[in-house]
């Protein structure tokens, strides 16, 4: 059964360990510009404070990858996400530094099927987020500014530092990083930095 799937149905992931690992509240414009370019081509609208879920990366089954594409927001950036091309959900994204023991998803940008986490670690990259959205801030979790100022108090969160290593086993499918590697390309998109789609 797939566990993370994009809204129009083309397309899916099944996952061997359905337990998220992390989830924070990330306000970087880069995840805000994400969700904008996929709202602007059909996905649901994109809220500036997104909530990320990082599971471990280890897929089981893929489904309808011929209908997924894998996109860079611009030339050399770090951050991979994979949409639905037809309905634009975004089914995940890789980064360097999960060092391909998990791979992230946004809550209410694609369907899943298991329990997502009760409570978010902590709230990230709170310097990018806009004025109109500071009222989302929550006030019961570590708040984080800017990277690399708050990176120790980022480090001292031990689900943090599960998620963002090396795997302690290997995997007994692919990562989600070989499904972008074996994509026939990556889209890259070339948005200016920040700007508001
Ligand atoms: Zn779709
Ligand atoms: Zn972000």
């Amino acid at each position: 059964m797939l566990n993370i799937f994009c809204n129009c149905g083309s397309c899916g992931i099944e996952l061997y360990d359905e337990k998220p690992k992390l989830s924070l509240f990330c306000g970087c414009e880069d995840c805000r510009q994400a969700t904008e370019w996929g709202a602007k081509n059909g996905a649901k609208p994109s809220s500036p404070f997104a909530e990320a879920i990082y599971m471990r990366s280890d897929i089981a089954f893929v489904k309808g990858r011929e209908n997924m594409k894998a996109v860079q927001l611009r030339k050399n950036a770090k951050s991979t996400r994979v949409y639905c091309k037809d309905c634009h959900s975004i089914l995940g994204i890789d980064h360097p530094n999960y060092c391909n023991n998990v791979f992230m998803f946004f809550k209410n940008y694609c369907e899943t099927n298991f329990k997502l986490p009760d409570k978010v670690a902590a709230a990230i990259y709170l310097d990018d987020l806009p004025p109109s959205a500071t009222h989302l801030i929550p006030n019961d979790i570590p708040l984080l500014y800017s990277f690399p100022r708050d990176r120790e108090k980022f480090r001292s969160i031990a689900s943090v530092r599960n998620s963002f290593k090396k795997p302690d086993q290997p995997p007994k499918g692919i990562t989600f990083l070989d499904l972008i590697k074996s994509m026939d390309k990556i889209e890259v998109l070339e948005l200016e930095k920040g700007r508001q789609l």
